[in-house]
């Protein structure tokens, strides 16, 4: 298909500002081979423009599509088996994770992505072992989904080169465990540690064999400060600057995170990450939950970006990050749904219900969230935390036409008050089932409900069928291994200290200020 004109009732073109979006009623987009030549009213560009197809409608609403910031996996820790529970407790729990197919794994969640009206996803692959050659593997099947469904792309393997179980040297906690448990835990540790060198050869392979395509971006990703040694960051800050690729990296996501850079450092995790020059619009910092209002000042300064993840901090007891602080001071922040959505799916239009929701401060100021404003945040902002940067997130000349376009009348039947700004009614109404058509680069790869690339039931099939095994093994002996290493990682965040740090207050703006 070279070119289209996708048509709306409306068409959200971008937002200025957290109170204006910029809207076309009864307009449309042209684009021809993936990029946007016009955006107007329908029956200017219907006169000026003989296009291919005509794609949506009067009964639909046209949006930029969105970014989904922080993604990991498919089948989900729930699905999985690992229970809602704190963060580093969760991480324990997830060695029982049996193996899932990389392909069919990320088609899942690539299906549940695209039908919420998700065109660009930041993946940040974790917790495959080595050696390099099987992660090298690992990554092109996690790409090739990606390719296979025609979803945009950009990938990351987290680094993490320390502190795998807990929050100090791997060598210091195998000492706490039992005769019985180290050597397994010696094993299971040993298997994950991947030299520095080698994360940074399959970074520059896959940047090199994906060069120059339109939907895959190859960019860097430091797992967390507590799982980075400052060698790592340093050589992750180099090659960056390199190869002028982003970083994504998991910061400040629980209190006792706040608390680990404390002691290593004696300083926050932001200002760590400031004394080593990593600060700056290439680094967005996953979760923040746990800033400080200087924090947030140095953020702002340096331009350095956030990505929200609301329903994972909620449902992993990490707390409520500073939104309304953030936005207050000018930082971007993009919107990530981490896997551990509040419905255990991938929709977007959910997660931007959640962000709207969660930081409503009581008051009657005006400081909470607005609808643009989150719409902002899952579009523009989260294209700037990739490598796409301005090459996606609005709908103007000369962008890559990813739209979604939704149903109009799913969002106002049976009634819907005519003074409802549009883009309000989007954030509070929309549902995945009202997402019809779905372009990346102008190409549907959701048309009308289906994908048109890939036939979705025979990949869950084939899915299902994987995992209609017994578990092998060395599947049911991680299983009760975790199990066994669950109270001494309890024990060590009890032992440490981390439990009595004074909690602070968890909530709204105000955790900020402790
Ligand atoms: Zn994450």
């Amino acid at each position: 298909m070279a070119s289209s004109l996708v048509r709306g009732r409306y068409v959200v073109c971008k937002v200025e500002d957290r109170h204006t979006p910029q809207v076309i009623e009864d307009g449309a987009v042209f684009q021809r081979d993936g990029v946007i030549v016009e955006v107007g009213p329908y029956a200017d560009l219907a006169a000026r423009h003989q296009p291919d197809e005509v794609l949506g409608s009067p009964d639909h609403v046209v949006l930029p599509g969105f970014v989904n910031s922080h993604h990991h996996v498919g089948l989900t820790a729930f699905q999985l088996g690992t229970p809602d529970m704190a963060l580093e407790l969760w991480f324990a729990s997830r060695y029982r994770k049996r193996d899932v197919d990389p392909y069919l794994d990320t088609l899942y969640g690539a299906f549940e992505m695209i039908e919420s009206g998700i065109t660009t996803v930041q993946h940040l692959h974790s917790r495959a072992n080595g050696p390099l050659e099987r992660i090298h593997g690992t990554a092109s099947d996690v790409i090739r989904a990606y390719d296979a469904v025609g979803m945009r792309l950009s990938y990351s393997f987290n680094v993490r080169d320390q502190n795998r179980l807990v929050y100090e040297a791997d060598d210091a906690f195998l000492r706490r465990l039992p005769e019985d448990l180290r050597a397994e835990t010696a094993e299971a540790l040993r298997a994950q540690t991947i030299p520095l060198e080698d994360y940074f050869a399959l970074f520059e392979s896959l940047h090199r064999e994906h060069a120059g395509k339109e939907r895959v971006r190859v960019q860097l990703a430091p797992a967390n400060l507590h799982w980075c040694s400052d060698r790592a960051l340093g050589m992750l800050r180099d090659h960056a600057a390199r190869y002028h690729v982003p970083l994504h990296m998991h910061l400040l996501e629980t209190r006792h995170q706040k608390e680990y850079a404390r002691r290593r450092s004696g300083g926050t995790a932001v200002t760590h990450l400031r004394d080593l020059g990593m600060l700056g619009p290439h680094l967005t910092l996953g979760h923040g939950v746990w800033l400080t209002e200087d924090d947030i000042d140095l953020l702002a300064e340096s331009g350095t970006m956030v990505c929200h993840n609301p329903s994972s901090n909620l449902r992993l007891r990490s707390g409520i990050a500073p939104l309304n602080r953030l936005e207050a001071r000018g930082v971007r922040v993009a919107i990530g749904l981490d896997d551990c959505s509040l419905n255990d799916d991938r929709s977007m239009l959910q997660e931007m219900r959640v962000a709207l929701k969660v930081h409503r401060e009581p008051g009657m100021d005006d400081r909470v969230p607005t609808c643009p404003q989150v719409l902002k945040m899952a579009t523009e902002h989260g294209a700037l935390s990739t490598p796409y940067g301005t090459h996606i997130g609005t709908l103007e000349a000369g962008r890559a036409a990813d739209m979604v376009v939704i149903d109009w009348k799913h969002i106002t039947w049976p009634y819907l008050d005519d003074e409802v700004p549009v883009v309000d009614a989007v954030v509070h109404l929309a549902r995945t089932s009202g997402v019809r058509t779905v372009l990346v680069a102008g190409e549907p790869i959701l048309r009308d409900g289906r994908f048109t690339r890939i036939d979705k039931q025979a990949a869950l099939e084939a899915l299902a069928e994987s995992l209609r095994v017994p578990l092998r093994p060395d599947e049911l002996r991680r299983r009760e291994f975790s199990k066994r290493l669950m109270p001494h990682v309890q024990r060590f965040y009890a032992d440490e200290g981390y439990l009595d740090v004074p909690p602070g207050q968890p909530y709204m703006h105000a955790n900020c200020r402790h």
